[in-house]
């Protein structure tokens, strides 16, 4: 997981704006290690700058750019809504039950080959972030497959 100071450092060093809605929803992402909703985000926000509300329209944007400079991944991960985290190192992506919203972590390994085969066959660098796949766990494939 990047620090949020790292992040800001990188930042300034591309010599981007650092404006204080920007600084408060890295600091919030920061902070976490679990991936933020909006909501969440503005949470933070408030809980440690009293004085501080941002609209979700602004910490939205914010979070937009930060995609665009590779710093921020966004998924949607259905029930839960989109969340947003630092891009974390090594990255990871997720399996989500549609049934019982059982969430399963995979490694990023598990995305190289497909990685190598865009960029031989198609000449298309991926750029797999932090990605959310649907479908059935396995207790619900039981449950299907034999009915109590
Ligand atoms: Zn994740
Ligand atoms: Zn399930």
């Amino acid at each position: 997981m990047k620090t949020s100071d790292s992040v800001i450092d990188y930042i300034q060093a591309k010599g981007e704006r650092l404006t204080v809605p920007r600084r408060l929803v890295i600091e919030a992402l920061g902070q976490s290690h679990e991936h933020l909703t909006i909501g969440n985000i503005q949470q933070h926000i408030q809980e440690d700058h009293h004085d501080h509300l941002l609209s979700d329209t602004t910490v939205y944007r914010v979070l937009q750019w930060l995609k665009e400079l590779g710093l921020v991944s966004q998924t949607d991960m259905g029930q839960t809504g989109t969340v947003y985290a630092l891009m974390s190192n090594p990255h990871h992506h997720h399996l989500i039950c549609l049934t019982c919203g059982a969430t399963i972590t995979l490694e990023d390994e598990l995305f190289t080959p497909l990685r190598g085969q865009l960029l031989r066959d198609y000449g298309f660098e991926a750029r797999i972030d932090h990605m959310a796949i649907y479908g059935q766990c396995r207790n619900c494939l039981n449950r299907k497959s034999k009915p109590e």
